[in-house]
């Protein structure tokens, strides 16, 4: 049973990047306004997260590493955030498959912070022979997650991540784009032991103060917003979009639909389309879109590793995104 959880959560935590997307989400799930993040060899040796969210009860702290059990611990309210969200109730029992993960909280009723460590999971006695419950401990309000050597048991996983910069690259690009897409929330990311952060925003900026903190003000200085209603589709575009007479080496596009970040090659290769009108050959467009739209229409997950979007209406949507950002294109160049 042990090998093919592991199997399982292979499926769903492939690299260190997307261990932590689902980490990043769950502070936010918590309402942190502040998440710090903390990373050694790409995220192999150390993937840390510090967050001042509401904090895990410690008679749930037995369950929040059990597979499916999870969705327990929330409302009914919930049901349709988590059709939005895909694997609801695996993620933190996916990485205590696959590496070993540590649990401090404290939710803002409780005199004192847990602390309890996880393996396959379930709690680990502090000893051997010990009982496996949380130890009290010394903390501040919301929750602290670290998963350690990540894929420990699972050799060819953890050999064929070979290179952790390019691993901190992945990191950098999932906390970016969380950051940017996040007003009201201060992300910070670095390596252990680097004074400087590679990331760090404020709880003060706005989405668009958030892009030139991370891109630099020659792409922030030429975004044009975008924002638009389209009742029919029950979807709401807000975004900030290259100007046609700017362009960037590499297509950069940051998608969220329903606040998750997520990928459309379909969405990607129609907003190129259009941008290729205006741009010079060879160069393309620097793009932040977010779609609201009901989540009931949306299927994140068409295959575990690839979390590719789809979603009901899809020719007509991109057909309205993409009139959108036309006219919008086209208005800023009369
Ligand atoms: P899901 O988010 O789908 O419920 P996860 O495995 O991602 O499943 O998380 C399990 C549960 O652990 C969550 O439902 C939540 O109750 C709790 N949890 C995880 N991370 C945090 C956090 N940072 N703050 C508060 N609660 C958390
Ligand atoms: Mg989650």
């Amino acid at each position: 049973e042990a090998v093919v959880n592991r199997i399982a959560a292979g499926e769903i935590i492939h690299r260190p990047a997307n261990a932590l997307k689902e980490l990043i989400e769950n502070s936010l799930d918590a309402k942190s306004t502040t998440i710090q993040i903390s990373v050694k060899d790409g995220g192999l040796k150390l993937l840390q997260i510090q967050d001042n969210g509401h904090g895990i009860k410690v008679e749930d702290m037995g369950i929040v590493c059990e597979r499916f059990t999870t969705s327990k611990l929330r409302t009914f309210d919930d049901l349709s955030s988590m059709s939005t969200y895909g694997f609801r109730g695996e993620a933190l029992a996916s990485i205590s498959h696959v590496a070993h993960v540590t649990i401090t909280t404290k939710t803002k009723d409780s005199n004192c912070a847990y602390k309890a460590s996880y393996s396959d999971g379930v709690i680990v006695p502090a000893k051997p022979g010990a009982t496996a419950e949380p130890k009290p401990c010394a903390g501040n309000n919301g929750t602290q997650i670290s998963a350690e050597d990540l894929f420990y048991n699972v050799p060819t996983r953890r050999n064929a991540l070979k290179n952790p910069t390019e691993e901190y690259n992945r990191i950098l690009d999932i906390v970016n784009r969380y950051a940017i897409h996040n007003e009201g929330v201060s992300f910070t990311c670095r390596k252990v032991g680097s004074n400087t952060p590679d990331v760090h925003t404020t709880t003060t900026a706005t989405v668009l103060d958030n892009i030139r903190t991370i891109y630099g003000s020659a792409v922030a200085n030429e975004l044009l917003s975008l924002e638009q209603n389209f009742p029919v589709f029950s979807l709401k575009i807000k975004g900030w979009i290259s100007n046609a007479n700017y362009s960037v080496k590499k297509f950069a596009f940051l998608l969220f639909i329903n606040h998750r970040s997520v990928d459309s090659p379909a969405i990607r290769k129609a907003i190129e389309a259009v941008y290729a009108a205006f741009l010079p050959k060879n160069t393309h467009p620097w793009v932040y879109l977010s779609l609201e739209m009901d989540p009931r229409n949306v299927d994140v997950n068409v295959h575990p590793t690839k979390r590719e979007v789809h979603f009901m209406n899809e020719e007509e949507i991109i057909e309205t995104i993409c009139g959108a950002i036309q006219n919008r294109l086209g208005d800023a160049n009369v």
